[in-house]
């Protein structure tokens, strides 16, 4: 299994490019250091999972990204096209109950002004494309946690974002439906060319996902490892059985475990999760 080396790209433009970003909550003796200093780089229409010991920092990178934090120290940039810059799955899906299925996707849309018919077809498209068109006029509450996944993944990439940034977006939902989703997650990134950020508890799902699995250390969190799952794609069930999978999977654990140790997470942990069973 190859490091990637460095986790930073000379030369090429990158996508996201993030330098020395750090981030403290609070003040005084209350101060949390919770980040950084964090270099990364994120190619155009990369998959790259983030992985590290619960509270070392990942969902408020994830958010620093999203524009909705600003980070204390260091910088942020997203090379922007046309499209819009971030748009963020966040753990609760983020979905309104009050709004039917429909007016949850075009949300990003209103915001962003778009007429109300260009809004409602571009919604309907990606309704279509998830499997959704039937519950355009239901509620969020009728649905099942799956479907609700999929409104939350709908509605993000309606506004067609540079970049898709998800924080655990799975951890909810059983095994399978996980596996059905990841699969229809990656197709639609991959047809669309969209650069995504992926943080997860997960190591499994880090290898499945993975254009490049980053490893943080715990917090405050800083990259110490990459490495790059060596599987073609489409990648398939089958993959997760192969002794290279086992030993990627054995190798980012050996990179973690001294972090999650340090992070307080305790020796209990199961050694396919980081920080808590997944
Ligand atoms: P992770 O996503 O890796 O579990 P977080 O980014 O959620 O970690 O949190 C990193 C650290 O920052 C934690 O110690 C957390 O308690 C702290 N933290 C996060 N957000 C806030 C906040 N709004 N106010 C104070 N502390 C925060």
């Amino acid at each position: 299994m190859e490091p990637v080396e460095p986790h930073t790209t000379p030369g090429a433009a990158p996508k996201v490019r993030a330098r020395a970003v750090t981030r403290t909550f609070g003040h005084g003796t209350r101060q949390v250091h919770a980040l950084g200093p964090l270099d990364l780089d994120i190619r155009h229409g990369e998959f790259c999972c983030i992985v590290g010991p619960s509270g070392c920092g990942k969902s408020t990178f994830l958010r620093i990204v999203a524009g909705l934090v600003r980070p204390s120290g260091g910088e942020v940039e997203i090379r922007a096209g046309r499209r819009h810059p971030a748009a963020m799955i966040p753990q609760d899906y983020g979905i309104y109950d009050w709004k039917t299925v429909l007016a949850n996707v075009r949300f990003g849309l209103d915001v962003q002004r778009v007429p109300r018919k260009a809004a409602d077809a571009r919604a309907g498209d990606w309704l279509e494309r998830l499997g959704l068109a039937d519950f355009a006029h239901a509620y969020p509450a009728t649905l099942s946690g799956g479907m609700r996944q999929r409104v939350a993944i709908a509605r993000a990439l309606a506004v067609e974002p540079e970049v898709l940034l998800l924080d655990e977006p799975f951890a909810a939902l059983d095994a399978q439906l996980r596996t059905i989703l990841q699969d229809e997650l990656l197709a639609v990134c991959q047809a669309t060319r969209t650069t995504a950020l992926f943080v997860t508890h997960s190591l499994e799902e880090a290898i499945v996902l993975g254009d490049r699995v980053v490893v943080m250390s715990a917090r405050p969190g800083r990259v110490i490892a990459e490495r790059r799952p060596p599987f073609e794609r489409p990648r398939t069930g089958a993959m997760r059985r192969a002794p290279r999978f086992a030993a990627l999977h054995a190798e980012l654990w050996e990179l973690l475990r001294d972090e999650v140790q340090r992070a307080g997470a305790g020796a209990a942990t199961p050694a396919h999760t980081v920080g808590k069973p997944s």
